[in-house]
């Protein structure tokens, strides 16, 4: 089933309000495995309305709107799909008894213009709002389905959730199952390169890359009539992924980074401590995140001043003031200093130049060195982490990511 999303307001275009109904109902399709190829945002206007109305059923199996479906003059979205989906508007007894039920609960008086809301298309499916005053309504038209919501997120949320996704689950029947599978090490493009005769063919299940923040992701979605079906499905379509990107590919429907490394380090029965400086503690932050963590993970120590790396993790003054704090032997230093201190059996030590500021030639922002020492033997990485988009936060985070995936690396090994 192909969807699109009509936002009806002009207060979304003139950037009043951001349209969240339309991230909200977007998230929910793709959790269905609906196919969602346009969102349009319309002012209050019905020649505009009916013309884009027109051309989404025109080409799409199901068109969701928001917003316009209140009491007042403004509000005229049932009123242009009645029209273009050639219905009349009937009163919906229901609906109107509701209304005037809740009119009295708050001890308000009904108006003309409150009846305008049980005005309902004509053999549509009404949807009842527990959250507000106006109906929603299915109105299954010839090759085209149309569901109007109203636009108050807290309307529309819960209309979504609880009217509209039973109602679709029963249209697609049978279950959509997804895995997702985490890449770290390649970009989205070298990935994409390297599935897309892979990505073309495959509809059942089909397979789609993302990018996330440093990681790419590979949500693979099969449909079928049991769970135990849909699974099938997938598992072929993940063996060929692994052969694909086996070298890349940290976890399978593993929350984070994070967490697949708490688990490796529980695996291996191993514990870990971290010597953070360009990151600030951000590795330990995000390690002591992860439920369980304290099996695994023995503490961090932020080293961002020089006296602090020699005094508490005896980097060597000597080695400081000869390579600068930015630099292979810190790096390794910090990571056994960490060990040596918590008696953890891996440490790691981080230190790089996160900018904007302090960059050189020689040693340009976006530099980073992680040290990795498991039971006195060290190895260190040397990281490019700079680059366009890469801001201070995205250096931090991206030299986290990299430390966390040297010791899951080691953990697999
Ligand atoms: P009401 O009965 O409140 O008039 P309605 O269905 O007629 O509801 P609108 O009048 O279009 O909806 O919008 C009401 C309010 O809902 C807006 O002022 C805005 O705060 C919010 N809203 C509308 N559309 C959206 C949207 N797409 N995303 C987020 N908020 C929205
Ligand atoms: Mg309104």
């Amino acid at each position: 089933m192909n969807a699109e999303l009509i936002a009806v307001g002009t207060e979304l275009l003139l950037g009043e309000i951001a349209n969240t109904d339309g991230q909200f109902i977007s998230r929910c399709l793709s959790e269905l495995g609906i196919n969602l190829y346009y969102h349009t945002v319309v002012g209050d206007n019905p020649a505009r309305l009916a013309s884009v109305l027109k051309q989404a059923a025109g080409r799409s199996d199901l068109v969701i709107t928001t917003g316009g479906l209140g009491p007042t003059y403004d509000d005229l979205t049932k009123e242009v799909i009645a029209e273009t989906m050639g219905k009349k508007l009937v009163l919906h007894e229901p609906s109107l008894k509701r209304l005037k039920e809740h009119m009295e609960k708050f001890g308000r008086t009904m108006t003309k213009n409150n009846e305008k809301q049980a005005w309902l298309p004509e053999g549509c499916i009404v949807l009842d709002n527990d959250w507000g005053t106006a109906p929603g309504a299915i109105v299954e038209g010839e090759g085209c389905t149309v569901i109007m919501l109203p636009g108050p997120p807290r309307e529309c949320e819960p209309m979504m959730l609880y009217r509209v996704m039973p109602y679709l689950q029963e249209r697609e029947k049978g279950v959509i199952l997804s895995q997702t599978v985490r890449i770290f090490g390649m970009g989205e493009s070298a990935v994409e390169n390297r599935l897309a005769e892979l990505m073309k063919s495959a509809t059942n299940p089909t397979v789609a890359p993302y990018a996330k923040e440093g990681e790419v992701l590979i949500r693979v979605t099969a449909r079928a009539e049991t769970k135990e079906e849909a699974e099938e499905l997938i598992a072929p379509m993940l063996d060929r992924l692994h052969q694909e990107l086996g070298h890349a590919i940290y976890g399978t429907d593993v929350a984070s980074m994070e967490k697949a490394l708490v688990e490796a380090l529980a695996q291996k029965g191993m514990t870990l401590a971290t010597a953070e400086s360009c990151t600030g503690g951000l590795v330990s932050q995000k390690i002591t995140s992860v439920p369980g963590a304290s099996a695994v993970f023995y503490g961090g120590v932020v080293s961002y001043a020089d006296g602090v790396k020699e005094d508490v993790l005896s980097v060597p003054l000597k080695v400081l003031a000869k390579h600068g704090a930015v630099s292979e032997p810190v790096a390794a230093y910090m990571a056994r200093g960490v060990c040596r201190i918590t008696g953890s059996d891996i440490g790691i030590g981080i230190t790089g130049i996160a900018g904007p500021s302090g960059g050189s030639e020689e040693k340009p922002v976006g530099l980073v060195y992680v040290g990795l020492c498991v039971k006195g033997a060290v190895m260190v990485r040397k990281l490019n982490l700079g680059g366009i988009g890469r801001d201070r936060d995205m250096i931090r985070h991206l030299a986290a990511l990299n430390a966390m995936h040297m010791v899951l690396e080691y953990c697999r090994k």
